[in-house]
């Protein structure tokens, strides 16, 4: 059997789902489900590199330490630090889920989480331009108080659920110890890294490296993850089956196999909303054109049954 090496990008709804109150008891029960999933590429001996998105669990560390500035006056931490407590918490919950399925399965395998640093380019043109909105809401009040203590950047909330701190989103460079990721994949440890994007950092021109307010989008991330490590396979598990063109209308329709050429006319035609469906497309597009071999969009639960979903191939 020739060994396969796959990145498997884990979405939100692996950890957290709508209506839960997000207890350790709901997230190991959805993270064990999720690595369910997973049982069919693991029989198969593939060797693995897991990321996963952080977004409603990095607002809750956000919010942990405004109270914990506004109760007892600890310091605040700041956003990569907080990215930071994420990659190990979720690592955590992921690990416990892979353990106790392969246990389960007889499979010897062992699970590894790295915390990951992610460089980006302090020239990104984003920084001109923050989009992503993170952590909790503020009102008219609150935001004013914070304005006059940093020089952070809040915007309304389209919704009109109130004010929310805005940062930017660039684009991931490089992936720290990348040859560890990769040197540890191929010896069969199941890597979990790149957790929320990466802890967002920029290095000087001397070469030291400092963290800074952004958040990097986790498809790009586990995207240049898959190309820098020559992964066979990049699989992007989300909360709907297949990546649709008309999304939401009438005339929805579910892409199964797609050509690069045909994604990047529907990304510019306007199909896939940005901060959500826009970053996956990109990421499986930037895995096909750099060397990727099979790349799939879809749920988790699809990866256990008739492989389904939406496969994005070379033209
Ligand atoms: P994840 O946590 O998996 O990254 P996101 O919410 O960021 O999840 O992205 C998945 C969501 O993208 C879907 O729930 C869906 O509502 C949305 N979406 C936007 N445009 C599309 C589209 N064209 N096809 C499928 N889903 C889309
Ligand atoms: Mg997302």
């Amino acid at each position: 059997m020739d060994t396969k090496l796959a990145v498997i990008a884990f979405g939100g709804n692996a950890i957290s789902r709508a209506g839960q109150k997000g207890t350790i008891k709901e997230q190991i029960a959805n993270v064990t489900e999720t690595c369910g999933m997973l049982l069919p590429l693991l029989k198969r001996g593939y060797q693995l590199v897991i990321g996963h998105g952080n977004g409603p669990q990095v607002g809750n560390v956000m919010l942990q330490h405004e109270a914990g500035r506004k109760m007892f006056g600890l310091v605040q931490q700041p956003l990569d630090f907080c990215v930071s407590e994420t990659q190990g918490s979720i690592g955590y919950l992921i690990e416990i889920g892979l353990r106790n399925l392969l246990k389960k399965e007889n499979i010897q395998r062992d699970v590894v989480t790295l915390v990951t640093p992610v460089v980006v380019d302090q020239n990104d043109p984003m920084f001109a331009n923050p989009t992503k909105p993170i952590g909790p809401y503020y009102s008219d009040n609150e935001v004013e108080e914070l304005l006059q203590e940093g020089e952070a950047l809040y915007k309304a909330d389209p919704k009109g659920n109130g004010w929310r701190k805005v940062v930017v989103s660039p684009k991931p460079l490089r992936v720290g110890n990348i040859q560890l990721i990769e040197q540890l994949a191929r010896t069969n440890y199941i890597v979990i890294a790149v957790g929320g994007g990466g802890i967002p950092v920029v290095e000087n021109p001397d070469g030291q490296l400092h963290g800074i307010e952004a958040v990097i989008d986790k498809d790009l991330a586990s995207a240049l993850t898959a190309v820098e490590i020559g992964a066979d396979e990049f699989y992007i598990l989300t909360d709907v089956p297949h990546v649709y063109v008309h999304y939401n209308t009438p005339k929805q329709q579910a892409l199964h196999t797609v050509t690069v050429s045909e994604l990047k006319r529907y990304l510019s035609e306007g199909h896939f909303t940005e901060g959500s469906m826009a970053p996956k497309v990109r990421a499986a597009i930037y895995f096909t054109e750099h060397g990727g071999k099979k790349c799939i969009i879809t749920e988790a639960r699809a990866l256990s049954g008739k492989e389904t979903g939406t496969q994005i191939i070379k033209d």
